[in-house]
């Protein structure tokens, strides 16, 4: 069931989102190489206790951390780790908080370092403006399947692999609710877009060859690709209002 939210109840979920979005922005300003998975998590909690709330993820579904660290080939819900990102690196920040029981989620990705290669660049453009273009798909009498039209057609367009079996969700007093927001049309369900919405759009792909080519290993978590290609994930909780589409997990 797809709970449509309130002018209050989207005022509380503005609130969680932007503290995640400064969280997650000053996480990307402190990771430099040599910091590990597990000094970006404690800082995550640090943070997060600072403002007076909880990280989401901790314990969510037995996930053992607060912020899920994928690098490089790592596509999603890395566990953080002991050991020291490297210039050059990918970085994935997958983070949510919950705020007076509302849930906010974003992630972000990024290179470690100032040098960037056209390859790494164009991952990290092309998921970035997928996830733009999804959000711009998501108007009230379109369908998600408009949204994984956009997302997908933006991602090839970048010659990126999309991963077709994540993707986003509606968000609310739970992190995740109906509807899932697939990010590829071939899996995307054809449920309109109406006002009330809030939905976390988050696309994914690699700099592989083949679509939806990824493997879970043993953690039972840390999602890669099958063939130890580049992956990045952007993602952003929005509100469908009367007025248009709001992003709510964004910095002023
Ligand atoms: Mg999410």
């Amino acid at each position: 069931m797809i709970e449509l939210k309130t002018k209050e109840d989207i005022d509380k979920l503005r609130t969680a989102n932007k503290i995640v979005a400064e969280i997650l922005h000053y996480l990307k300003e402190i990771t430099k190489p040599g910091i590990t998975g597990v000094d970006i998590d404690k800082i995550a909690r640090e943070e997060t206790k600072k403002r007076g709330v909880k990280p989401a993820f901790l314990g969510l579904y037995g996930f053992p951390a607060s912020i899920c660290v994928s690098i490089n080939e790592e596509i999603i819900h890395g566990i953080p780790k002991n050991k020291p990102i490297k210039e050059g690196d990918i970085v994935s920040l997958d983070f949510g908080v919950v705020y007076e029981g509302w849930y906010g989620d974003a992630a972000i990705s990024f290179v470690v370092g100032d040098k960037i290669s056209d390859r790494k660049r164009r991952l990290l453009e092309g998921v970035e403006t997928a996830l733009m273009e999804g959000i711009k798909a998501c108007q009230i009498g379109n369908s998600l399947r408009d949204v994984a039209r956009a997302i997908e057609q933006t991602l090839k367009k970048y010659r990126l692999a999309p991963i077709c079996d994540y993707g986003g969700h509606g968000i609310g007093r739970k992190p995740h609710e109906d509807p899932h927001v697939s990010n590829c049309v071939i899996n995307a369900e054809n449920i309109k877009i109406k006002a009330g919405m809030v939905l976390a759009i988050e696309p994914m792909a690699t700099l592989g060859k083949r679509t939806n080519y990824y493997r879970k290993l043993k953690d039972g978590w840390t999602v890669v690709s099958k063939d130890k290609s580049l992956a990045a994930h952007f993602e952003h909780s929005i509100a469908i209002t009367e007025n248009g589409v709001e992003i709510l997990s964004k910095l002023d």
